[in-house]
């Protein structure tokens, strides 16, 4: 069997080992130390605009320190793109909150503000407004940000920005992570970057950085003796991971460039394939760090599925995975509103994401190739 090509592989930069290095020679093996406040800066200068940013120990975690700074509690609704990572939607459930899921549209395959509008309105009716909206830039492709703000400000309801895979990528030259009330970061190990595990909380608020650190850090108050006056929780991120991402953030940009060559591998690759797709950009206002390069196939054009090219890569180890699965369509949801026309459910039904890894070598990329142009 030849060696498995994965679809999202760690990719270490070099200077990551040093950062761990200097954590063990000092003596920082714990959840807080230079890494953690070094990661934390990086990040804030990558994203400039006057972000604060608070690392935590996973994307998750960010998700529901954000649900829990917004206020959101037992019996609250909160609404949530239905086409993502359960990630996006279980720490809604955390809060004892109901999930409200809303479709996607077809240019970003993020929430659709004509569903999103047309729940907002109807829970308002039914008696109750959503308490926030949770938007994902999925794959790295960015929302639409503009029409889904203009929303949330007719309606005054926050914005919750999963930016888990989206770190790089921009909208109108704005970066993806600063778009929302509060943001959130991943960096697993199969993100752009990755500390093995981790995440961040992402504000224009300082408050909410701070409030956030407390919080992940067991809610101590100030006293000689441990004291608690809230519900405390151990969110914070390693020192030792923070130095993973501190060499991590050198090579962000080249990540991106090489992640962005993938899509145009693919897009040059199927580029004579009829009734396939290459997920692209719907203007020039998005850019897309293309985290993980996607297809869709029209059967009826192609005359095959993209179920048919899973198990035909899969032939020469090669990994690919069908897009997220719809939380409206999740047997643990099943009893969650929904408000949607099918669009999620048909990019199920139909897409595909391919090898995508910042690492690839040239003779995987070939292998990748060779097998696919053998079928389509
Ligand atoms: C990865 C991911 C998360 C969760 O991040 P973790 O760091 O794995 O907890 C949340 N949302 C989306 C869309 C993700 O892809």
């Amino acid at each position: 069997m030849m060696p498995k090509i994965y679809l999202s592989s760690p990719h270490m930069g070099g200077t990551e080992r040093q950062y761990v290095n200097e954590a063990f020679d000092t003596n920082w093996i714990a959840p807080l130390g230079p890494n953690v406040t070094g990661f934390e800066s990086d990040l804030e200068q990558y994203l400039g605009n006057d972000v604060h940013v608070a690392a935590l120990s996973s994307g998750t975690a960010a998700l529901h320190l954000t649900l829990i700074l917004l206020g959101i509690s037992k019996g609250d609704e909160v609404l949530c793109q239905s086409m993502t990572f359960s990630a996006s939607a279980n720490p809604i459930v955390y809060q004892g909150a109901t999930p409200v899921f809303v479709d996607s549209e077809p240019d970003t395959w993020n929430l659709c503000p004509n569903h999103l509008e047309q729940a907002i309105k109807d829970r308002i009716k039914k008696g109750k407004k959503p308490k926030a909206i949770i938007a994902v830039h999925l794959y790295g492709m960015p929302y639409k940000v503009e029409a889904i703000r203009k929303i949330a400000d007719t309606y005054e309801i926050p914005i919750v920005e999963d930016s888990a895979e989206a770190l790089g990528s921009t909208y109108k030259d704005a970066p993806c992570g600063t778009f929302g009330d509060i943001s959130i970061l991943s960096f697993n190990g199969n993100k752009i970057i990755t500390t093995s595990g981790g995440g961040a909380l992402v504000s224009h608020n300082e408050a909410h950085k701070e409030k956030a650190i407390f919080l992940a850090t067991q809610a101590r108050d100030h006293a000689p003796h441990y004291q608690h006056s809230e519900i405390g929780y151990n969110y914070r991120l390693s020192n030792i991971s923070a130095g993973i991402g501190r060499g991590q953030m050198e090579v962000l940009d080249d990540h991106i460039k090489l992640r962005r060559a993938m899509h145009s591998f693919y897009a040059e690759l199927f580029s004579a394939s009829e009734g396939v797709s290459v997920f692209s950009e719907p203007s020039s206002a998005y850019f897309s760090n293309h985290w993980l390069s996607c297809i869709t196939v029209n059967e009826k054009e192609s005359g095959f599925t993209s179920e048919a090219i899973r198990l035909h890569l899969a032939e020469d180890n090669i990994e690919s995975r069908p897009l997220w699965k719809p939380m409206h369509m999740q047997p643990v949801f099943k009893d969650a509103p929904y408000y949607g026309s099918g669009v999620a459910e048909n990019l199920f039904k139909n897409g595909l994401c391919l090898p995508s890894g910042s690492n690839l070598k040239e003779s995987e990329k070939q292998r990748i190739k060779v097998k696919l142009t053998s079928y389509t």
